[in-house]
């Protein structure tokens, strides 16, 4: 496995396009499982380049830029057991350089949920995914559907700028008890990791009402917003339409429930999509077709 971390270096990624679409997994690091299983699929489609770089771009002023885990040995050897051609992890300066004047503002989709109170999250998301795909070029660029409405705004970027590159959405890796993996998991201590799980315990009582029969997101979303109560503070609750990420209070079709919430140090995201029909309820995907993984 080879690493890059200048964009001269990336010269040497070349020969990898003659043996199939390359693929581009991008992460902040501090690898989990949920990467990994990113990796995997990727590695199903061609060969895979992952990039290791926290965005500062992305970060609001009083988040988490400064101390967010930086673990790239580790990362290197995690990634070094499962088929990856080659890791990207340029410094800030190489991605960068003396700063930015032009930038990729995102549409509608970046509205509410987690552009909601980060007015600059997503601008900052979309310029440097953009930087990213021009750097590498990928056929191919695979995401988490654990971070959705990122998928959607990338998406949008994709569609809107005519970039050349098939999106993938991966399903969220979770623990056993539901707990979605996260870089953030680690800040937690043990009772905060039982408090975390309100999170997965509101979307399974969202999807449970479905279930039911419920339609109305009024009522699927109180009862998500009662769960979240057991988190220190609740960023959202939401149901949404999937793709553009439109209300509706009657719920067909593809949906999204999403939450957000804070626990000790850590800010949580995570969500359901389902497909909703009249009388079912399935899991569903966020772009293209599903992939089996
Ligand atoms: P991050 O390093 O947090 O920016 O995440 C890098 C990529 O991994 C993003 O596309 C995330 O959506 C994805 N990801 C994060 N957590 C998980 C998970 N638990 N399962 C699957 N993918 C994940």
């Amino acid at each position: 496995m080879e690493v890059w971390q200048t964009t001269d270096d990336l010269l040497r990624m070349n020969r990898f396009r003659e043996q199939g679409p390359l693929v581009l997994v991008p992460t902040m690091g501090a690898l989990h499982e949920g990467h990994l299983s990113l990796v995997r699929c990727g590695a199903e489609i061609g060969p895979v380049v992952v990039s290791i770089f926290v965005n500062p771009t992305q970060f609001g002023p009083n988040e988490d830029y400064g101390s967010y885990p930086r673990t790239m040995a580790k990362d290197l050897d995690l990634l070094k057991a499962l088929p990856v051609a080659g890791v990207f992890a340029p410094d800030v300066g190489e991605i960068y350089g003396e700063g930015l004047e032009t930038s990729v503002r995102p549409g509608h989709r970046a509205q509410g949920l987690c552009g909601g109170d980060r007015p600059d999250h997503f601008a900052g998301v979309l310029t440097v995914v953009a930087k990213l795909f021009g750097l590498v070029r990928p056929d191919v660029a695979i995401f988490g559907r654990k971070d959705a409405q990122q998928c959607l705004v990338i998406s949008q970027m994709v569609e809107d700028l005519k970039m050349p590159i098939k999106l993938v959405d991966a399903p969220t890796l979770r623990e056993k008890d539901g707990l979605a993996l996260s870089s953030r998991n680690r800040y937690l201590s043990d009772s905060q990791r039982q408090q975390a799980l309100c999170l997965f315990q509101a979307l399974t009582e969202g999807r449970l009402l479905l279930e039911q029969g419920c339609r109305k997101r009024s009522v699927v979303l109180a009862a998500m917003e009662a769960w979240l109560q057991k988190a220190d503070s609740i960023d959202y609750a939401d149901v949404r339409q999937v793709p553009d990420l439109g209300r509706s209070e009657d719920i067909f079709g593809k949906t999204l429930l999403a939450v957000a919430a804070r626990v000790g140090p850590a800010r949580l995201i995570d969500n359901l999509v389902l497909q909703v029909d009249d009388k079912q309820v399935s899991d569903s995907y966020l772009l293209g077709t599903e992939r089996k993984s």
